[in-house]
């Protein structure tokens, strides 16, 4: 175990140079609609995170910000983008635009493979990918995971529930393929893996053997397994263990430490508005602070950085990020 630990240090000091110059160029580039940070670090995964992840950290509730640094208005169209935008057989989202996803294939470092040229996501779902699959090659030595699907448009996700209908009829179909409108892979957060070994075979992702370190870590990046084995009553689809969706740091890992899916911490949250006790947790040096907002107009505390995000419903959710001093 010690010897595991000191030699995915060793690699990691490479790697971290690696990330660091991606996550440089992203942070040149980033310039969000939905998400405005005073300071871009935030909207970029934080490589850092995956090396402590031990904090000790909780979740607790408190009186939340006393004083509004300012207002933001913010549209109507702006509840459907961000990256904690609830999608599901409810809550179908806007078809966003190809302009706003980048190809999977130029940004991706060695670590994994990807199944099309231009298979498409968003800067910060590859820039978490590239993190949580460099440390993954890093312990366990395989690069054989291949992201099979990322950003679908409306007429692909047709084109897919058709073929699914043919194979397995309407009714089973629609159990593993979403409505267009509905699928999450609309959003550009979220991918799905495939095994594709050296000497040509695949398989299927399962999130087994080696790759339990991959399911068992994805929060610390950012990411979540979208859908549990025993969410299906709140997610309506049945265990993807392959399907991953970027959520983004602390989001990720409060998930995890509430067992929550996206449908109940979206719903968790909106017991923290604006006026009331904010949610607060702890990571990594670092002190967040959550709310919720129905409605455009959008009060933002004091903070070294914030992101709004819309939730796909009716407002926005706002996380304010403060370093521990
Ligand atoms: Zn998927």
């Amino acid at each position: 175990m010690q010897q595991q630990k000191k030699r995915r240090k060793n690699k990691k000091g490479a790697l971290r140079t690696l990330s660091g110059l991606f996550s440089m160029l992203l942070i040149l580039g980033a310039s969000y609609f939905a998400f405005r940070s005073i300071t871009p670090e935030i909207s970029s995964p934080n490589s850092s995170v995956a090396s402590q992840p031990e904090s000790g950290a909780t979740v607790s509730a408190q009186g939340g910000v006393q004083k509004w640094a300012e207002t933001k208005t913010y549209t109507q169209k702006e509840i459907h983008e961000g990256s904690l935008i609830l999608v599901n057989q409810k809550y179908p989202c806007e078809e966003y635009s190809e302009l706003e996803m980048l190809s999977v294939y130029t940004y991706k470092n060695s670590s994994y493979m990807v199944s099309d040229k231009n298979l498409s996501l968003r800067k910060p779902t590859i820039a978490a990918l590239n993190d949580m699959l460099g440390d993954f090659q890093a312990i366990a030595g395989e690069n054989d995971i291949l992201v099979c699907s990322g950003y679908r448009t409306f007429e692909y996700q047709k084109t897919l529930l058709s073929q699914e209908e043919e194979e397995k009829g309407a009714e089973e179909a629609n159990t593993w393929v979403a409505t267009p409108g509905y699928s999450e892979h609309h959003t550009g957060y979220a991918l799905d893996f495939n095994l594709l070994h050296e000497d040509g075979t695949s398989d299927s992702y399962t999130g087994t053997g080696i790759y339990e370190w991959v399911n068992e870590h994805a929060p610390e990046y950012g990411f979540v397994v979208r859908y549990e084995p025993d969410k299906a009553e709140y997610t309506g689809i049945q265990y993807e263990p392959w399907h991953f969706r970027y959520v983004g740091v602390p989001h990720s890992l409060i998930m995890k430490e509430k067992n929550f899916c996206l449908e109940e911490y979206i719903q968790f949250l909106r017991d923290y508005p604006a006026d009331g006790e904010h949610l607060f947790f702890e990571n990594d040096g670092k002190e967040y602070e959550i709310y919720y907002v129905k409605g455009l107009e959008v009060p933002i505390g004091e903070a070294d950085s914030y992101l709004v995000s819309g939730d796909n419903v009716d407002g926005f959710i706002v996380t304010l990020e403060r370093e521990k001093k």
